[in-house]
């Protein structure tokens, strides 16, 4: 498996998006679904195979680093081949960047067993919910964080209302940016968010970077450039020179 610049994962190249799922064949494992995209020259790569590696090592970090900084844990993971560019391993990252931050911080939870239920519920988000759902897996991952530090359910009251409180500061300030998708844009933002939340709400102060520099854009095509708040100043993206 190699990583390109581009996006297909079996070849580098850019990926096609239709609007109706068709019937695809994952050139890794050999699964036939439907889904959404493949690459121009008609790779398809399934979910799981695109975020197993990349779980399975976020996971492992998260529990044994010391660190109380969201940003550091996550970049942390980033720079590791095995998270994409894009892709639906962020929404496993995200939250799981934050409970870890937030247990070292001081937050009460059994950090391991936070882990293992986000795993089993960020598992059940798939790529592209921000294009196709109108909601960002990573905004989801963080809601999935609160929702897991603040014990909620479908029937609290409470903590119910606290979840989709923290999801919709998120899903706004993404929304003020627009798109195209960038999990290192929407996943910087939800972990911002999130922490600030998370000292207003229970007073456990995660630490946070002065400044979000971004240094995965070169990766990223479709990078927001200068319109994302990330972008590091005076850059240029490769494409563009
Ligand atoms: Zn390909
Ligand atoms: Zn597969």
């Amino acid at each position: 498996m190699s990583i390109g610049k581009a996006n297909c994962l079996v070849c580098g190249a850019p990926l096609e998006y239709w609007e109706e799922a068709q019937e695809v064949t994952c050139h890794i494992c050999g699964k036939k679904e439907t889904g959404h995209s493949i690459c121009v020259d008609g790779h398809y790569v399934c979910d799981a195979c695109h975020r197993s590696e990349g779980v399975r090592l976020t996971l492992e970090y998260c529990k044994q680093t010391d660190s109380k900084n969201p940003i550091e844990i996550c970049q942390h993971m980033m720079d590791d081949k095995s998270i994409y560019p894009n892709g639906p391993e962020h929404h496993t990252l995200i939250g799981a960047s934050l409970l870890t931050a937030y247990k070292n911080a001081g937050g009460k939870i059994d950090l391991e067993k936070a882990l293992a239920e986000l795993q089993k519920r960020s598992m059940c988000v798939p790529g592209g919910t921000c294009g196709f759902w109108g909601t960002c897996g990573a905004a989801v991952s963080a809601g999935q964080f609160w929702s897991i530090v603040s014990g909620s359910t479908p029937m609290q009251d409470v903590a119910w209302g606290e979840c989709q409180r923290l999801t919709s500061r998120i899903l706004d300030r993404m929304a003020d940016y627009g798109g195209p998708r960038c999990c290192k844009r929407t996943g910087f933002i939800s972990i911002e968010i999130a922490a600030a939340y998370a000292e207003e709400m229970h007073g456990v102060k995660m630490e946070m970077p002065e400044s979000i520099t971004c240094k995965y854009f070169p990766r990223n095509a479709e990078c927001l450039r200068d319109r994302c708040p990330y972008f590091p100043e005076g850059a240029v993206h490769p494409n563009d020179k």
